[in-house]
């Protein structure tokens, strides 16, 4: 062993140096708060090796509810980009045609629409699954997240339900529309009920339509969707209060009064569904500020809008991958957070405002409004709806220069 003061300089020096390639080594931690679509898409989209991504969910386990979602290009777009569309298709339905009816099963317009990817539709629990196995983060399960606070030195610690405290160099909050990490960031109390509910379910047939509808009633609408050999999607809304309850009648019961007579095969599917699911409409006014220090937001969270063009887990694939773009060349800054916002909040906002407008539409219940409202839909071309949804749907935000 050496002595002297010689190799004491030695010795401290390359004491120095291990700490600086530990430093260097030493990742940054970014916490995901919420395991859904938004929140994993971010895992898979964050391409940077300098982070560790660890995803709390409140669940007891990571998974999503029985229900269909349709996909649409804007973000298949992503999941190409992510190497994951093949597997996607693979499980899901494509519609090439989407019917627009009358509760007794008058066609009103027909469309078809085209763009460079499908439009699909697929189990909630299936995309997620495949998100899933394509993240490498840390998960945690029963981790609802309780409180954040910031630390003076720039840190983020997080108390869960669980009594479990963690520190963070920056937290995405994508915990959906009742998000805690908003109430951080934005606070703007509770999501706004839109006066109406919906009912959905999967079911498997032995049928196959061929195509998407969505039927309109008064104050009620059936939509259908294909998913995958003879699986069918489906969702019915009707104007009533706020997470009114179907009882005295069973929830079938009540299907069959308010959809028992429409159009072939609607009865069926709702007949043939083992879990109906049942949620009241809401959303929030769009509001800018995402982001406060090293906290944001993604999906539901920052965005969230009624589902009437199918565009609200599109649009938090959309804004996660945005988000993990903008860490991957910027870090953990102002800048990235800022950038991320400028892309996203317009186009967010824009779905927003254009799917409550759609669903004041659907769920018209006077008499002559109806009547103007279907004649609209049979007398516009087919060309200028699908012209009018594709605006919705040939975004690309994997071409986007961030
Ligand atoms: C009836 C209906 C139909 C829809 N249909 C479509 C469609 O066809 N196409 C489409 O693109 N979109 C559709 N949407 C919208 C879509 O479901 C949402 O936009 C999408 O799920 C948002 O994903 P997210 O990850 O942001 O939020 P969520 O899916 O809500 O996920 C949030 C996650 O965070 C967890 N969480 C919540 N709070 C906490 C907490 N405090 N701590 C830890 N974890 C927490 C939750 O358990 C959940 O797992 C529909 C929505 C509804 C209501």
């Amino acid at each position: 062993m050496k002595v002297g003061p010689s190799a004491w300089r030695q010795n401290v020096s390359s004491q120095l140096k291990k700490d600086n390639t530990n430093k260097m080594a030493e990742k940054k931690k970014i916490a995901i708060i919420g395991g859904g679509i938004a929140g994993l898409t971010f895992a898979c989209s964050l391409k940077s090796k300098e982070y560790e991504i660890h995803i709390f969910e409140k669940k007891e386990q990571f998974g999503e509810i029985g229900a269909a979602i349709s996909v649409f290009p804007n973000a298949l777009c992503v999941m190409d980009e992510l190497g994951l569309l093949n597997t996607i298709l693979e499980s899901s339905g494509q519609f090439k045609t989407i019917y627009l009816k009358t509760d007794k099963g008058t066609i009103l317009s027909k469309s078809e629409p085209k763009s460079d990817y499908p439009v699909i539709c697929i189990h909630r629990a299936d995309l997620h699954s495949i998100l899933l196995n394509n993240i490498d983060a840390k998960l945690y399960n029963n981790y609802g997240l309780k409180d954040l606070t910031q630390l003076d030195n720039g840190q983020l610690s997080l108390t869960f339900e669980n009594d479990k405290v963690k520190v963070f160099d920056a937290v995405i909050g994508a915990d959906g529309i009742h998000s805690a990490v908003r109430k951080h960031i934005i606070n703007d109390g509770e999501p706004i009920f839109r006066g109406y509910n919906i009912w959905r379910g999967v079911v498997k047939t032995n049928f196959d339509i061929g195509s998407a509808s969505e039927t309109f009633g008064k104050g009620q609408r059936v939509g259908i969707v294909p998913i995958k050999d003879g699986v069918y999607g489906w969702w019915a809304t009707c104007n009533e209060a706020y997470m009114q309850d179907d009882k005295p009648e069973t929830t079938k019961e009540k299907l069959n009064r308010l959809f028992g007579d429409w159009h072939y095969p609607i009865a069926d599917l709702i007949n043939n569904t083992e879990h109906i699911l049942k949620n009241s409409l809401i959303d929030r006014k769009p509001q800018k500020g995402w982001t406060k220090g090293n906290v944001t937001l993604i999906g539901d969270a920052a965005h969230p809008t009624t589902p009437n063009l199918g565009q609200g887990g599109c649009t938090a694939i959309e804004g996660a991958y945005l988000l993990a773009k903008c860490i991957d060349k910027y870090g953990l800054t102002e800048k990235a957070y800022n950038r991320y916002e400028e892309l996203h909040f317009d186009r967010a906002k824009q779905i927003n405002q254009e799917s409550l407008r759609l669903g004041k539409i659907g769920q018209l219940s006077n008499p002559l409004a109806i009547f103007l409202r279907n004649l609209l839909f049979y007398i516009t071309p087919s060309r200028i709806s699908v012209k009018l949804l594709s605006k919705y749907f040939n975004r690309r935000v994997t071409k986007l220069k961030i």
